[in-house]
């Protein structure tokens, strides 16, 4: 069975996300999106948020599986059995990170190869960070993220609207 890992923090899952789990789980046979649980980002969704919008996003995609992890990826993506890390790309920005990324990946474990994904024309601009800004003004972000994501995100920020 081909089996890939898609980490990330997905603090929240947005739109570009899920444009690329929707099209790794095309290309293999179960997609396991890992959610990195101790991120050194301090995320505005717990572990337990974050995990239940994934598998709100993703319950009609049936090879797609949801799990938290803790520690280095591929350690999690041995314990998956799989084969493949995929990463999303949006521009030259993200490249030098995510080339670091997959050479010590590759270093590490040379059995596993990492997939780059270059994001969707319509997601290139969208990342989490600049969701929860949007959001932070009471703005509307139901271009960027589902509709349940949006609600939460509504909800974070019920009363801490900024001006
Ligand atoms: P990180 O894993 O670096 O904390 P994220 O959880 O936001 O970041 O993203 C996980 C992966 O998804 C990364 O490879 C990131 O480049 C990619 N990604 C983020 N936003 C988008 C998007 N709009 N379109 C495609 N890929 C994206």
């Amino acid at each position: 069975m081909k089996r890939a890992v898609y980490p990330g923090t997905f603090d929240p899952v947005t739109n570009g996300h899920l444009d690329i789990i929707k099209r790794a789980s095309k290309l293999f046979d179960e997609v396991v999106v890992g959610v990195l649980r101790n991120s050194a980002k301090t995320p505005l969704f717990s572990t337990d948020e974050r995990v239940n919008m994934l598998r709100e996003v993703t319950k009609d995609i049936p090879n797609v599986r949801i799990q938290a992890f803790d520690g280095l990826s591929v350690d999690f993506v041995r314990a998956c059995d799989a084969q493949v890390i995929i990463r999303g790309l949006r521009a030259i920005t993200d490249f030098e990170y995510e080339l670091q990324m997959a050479q010590t990946n590759r270093i590490l474990a040379p059995d596993i190869d990492t997939m780059f994904l270059i994001a969707g024309l319509k997601f290139t601009y969208l990342s989490s960070t600049t969701v929860k800004e949007v959001a932070t003004f009471g703005e509307d972000v139901s271009r960027f993220v589902p509709a349940c994501v949006g609600e939460k995100l509504r909800e974070k920020y019920a009363g801490k609207t900024r001006q």
